[in-house]
């Protein structure tokens, strides 16, 4: 499967509480913190977002999206949580 979206926007900005937000009418923001990171873990909350715009939540679904597009994708998720202390991008 392939991500197919259409991203109107895609942003770079501070953000306080989470790595990115994404909204429906396609556009995506990413936390400039994210830019000193290793590229798995942008891989990881880049797909995390993307999924979004085709499951909502973070169901059974986009679980199983999540690990066929990044393969462990728990070992990013519990690295991106301990390098924040914000509330994670499980918030949304
Ligand atoms: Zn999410």
């Amino acid at each position: 499967m392939k991500l197919e979206v259409d991203i109107v926007w895609l942003g770079v900005r501070p953000m306080h509480n989470k790595w990115a937000s994404c909204s429906t009418n396609g556009h995506l923001n990413f936390n400039a913190e994210l830019l000193a990171l290793d590229q798995d873990l942008w891989d990881y909350v880049i797909v995390h977002e993307l999924l979004h715009f085709f499951v909502p939540n973070h169901g059974k679904l986009w679980k199983v999206l999540m690990r066929a597009h990044l393969g462990d994708y728990e070992v990013s998720e519990s690295r991106l949580k301990s390098l924040s202390s914000a509330p994670g991008i499980n918030e949304h």
